[in-house]
């Protein structure tokens, strides 16, 4: 991912998950950090700054509800026994913004109203709640409500509609939670055993309107990896005898707090996450893979605080919320996974490849991971800045072969599970 497609991407991107994909942000100290707590440049008599976007995600450990502003505003948020407001200063609701009725076991339904004159309020009706957290991202800037509680029925009662590959049912949502699926089909090679990996989420990264990133001669990243995705999608199936959700299997633009919620919303038991690299050096080339480490960002943390000219408290509150996040995230078996796949990955195209890099498994601070409760990488499959790269990632039979050493990894994995 170029810098300028980078910085564009995480503009789009929500949260903490801002911290995406492509390490370059590492770098750049991009991290948009939104002071918490802190009040608006409104001044008194400024024209009401409008309530453009509610929505919500379900995910097994919370609820998110994100309320989208377009600009920075004084809010308060009260706690009630059955009810969780918030009034939002100087705001106006605009027509196309309506309640959410939600029915999660957390939370019943947000409703949200001009409460008065100048004040727009969210009431969340809560069905069981033990903790909540309220806090704020920029760009566009959003009040993001986090609900934590004892859920009395399955998220699989919702009702948002995942997008799934083609061969999927439609109703993704209503799959089994994990520990009560079906063995899943038996595949060609019924030899292999699966264990305890019932379903992987394939993530191809960017999409839509997101490129990705773009190569001089205009070879997309978007492109690349949903065919890859796709092949390795099939080959799960097939060769694995594993379920396959994706996260897209069109050009389609997902945000990215969307495609781990994804993945938590359908109990994945892994979550594979396909880019291609980019780099200003235009020598650059290889393979690498990541995992979420949120532990060797303190370095990460004082850039973004200088080039954000913003303070290290703020930037250690934010990082706060990610450790907190972070609780969830399967460390080990992620770098497990990462190194199973690096290692297959590399070897599969040293086969077609003898000239081809091996960057190793490497760790950030990767947003698109950020809330995934499962294992969960992000594999670098070669640069579209290196020309020779290019020529590569553009060739079916190098996407195929990139394909079948992801593949392999995944099975390699599991092959390890079953032998500890
Ligand atoms: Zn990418």
């Amino acid at each position: 991912m170029k810098r300028r497609e980078f910085v564009k991407y995480i503009g789009l991107a929500a949260p903490y998950y801002r911290w995406v994909a492509c390490r370059a942000l590492a770098a750049q100290g991009s991290l948009l950090l939104s002071p918490l707590w802190t009040g608006s440049a409104q001044a008194a008599g400024a024209p009401l700054v409008p309530v453009t976007e509610l929505k919500h995600w379900s995910t097994p450990d919370y609820t998110r509800v994100s309320i989208t502003l377009d600009q920075e505003v004084r809010f308060e948020h009260h706690k009630l026994p059955n009810r969780l407001y918030l009034d939002l200063q100087g705001t106006h609701l605009n027509a196309g913004v309506k309640d959410l009725n939600i029915g999660d076991g957390l939370l019943k339904s947000v409703r949200i109203a001009q409460f008065a004159a100048s004040t727009v309020r969210v009431v969340l009706d809560l069905d069981s709640i033990k903790e909540y957290k309220v806090f704020t991202f920029s760009d566009p800037f959003r009040v993001i409500v986090d609900v934590k509680g004892e859920r009395r029925q399955e998220i699989s009662a919702s009702k948002e509609v995942i997008e799934s590959a083609p061969s999927e049912p439609k109703n993704v949502e209503k799959v089994n939670p994990p520990e009560k699926a079906k063995p899943v089909e038996k595949g060609k090679q019924a030899k292999f055993k699966p264990g305890r990996i019932r379903r992987i989420v394939i993530d191809p990264g960017h999409g839509g309107h997101d490129p990705g990133a773009v190569s001089p001669s205009g070879t997309r990243e978007k492109d690349i990896v949903l065919q890859i995705g796709l092949d390795l999608a099939q080959k799960v199936r097939d060769e694995l005898g594993i379920d396959v959700v994706m996260t897209r299997s069109t050009d389609v633009f997902i945000e990215l707090q969307e495609r781990t919620a994804i993945a938590n919303k359908v109990g994945a038991d892994l979550f594979v996450s396909i880019h291609a690299n980019a780099s200003l050096n235009r020598a650059a080339n290889g393979i690498e893979t990541y995992y979420l480490n949120l532990a060797k960002t303190e370095k990460v943390a004082q850039l973004a605080a200088k080039e954000n000219g913003t303070s290290l408290e703020k930037v250690s509150t934010l990082q706060a919320i990610l450790f907190d996040l972070m609780a969830n995230y399967k460390l080990n078996d992620s770098a497990h996974l990462a190194d199973e796949v690096q290692k297959a990955l590399y070897k599969k195209a040293l086969t077609g490849y003898p000239t081809v890099k091996n960057l190793g498994v490497k760790q950030g601070p990767f947003y698109v991971l950020v809330g995934a409760t499962m294992p969960s990488i992000l594999v670098e499959t070669a640069f579209l800045s290196n020309e020779r790269d290019e020529q590569k990632l553009k060739d079916p039979h190098y996407q195929a072969l990139t394909a079948d050493g992801i593949l392999a990894g995944i099975k390699g994995y599991i092959t390890s599970l079953n032998k500890g």
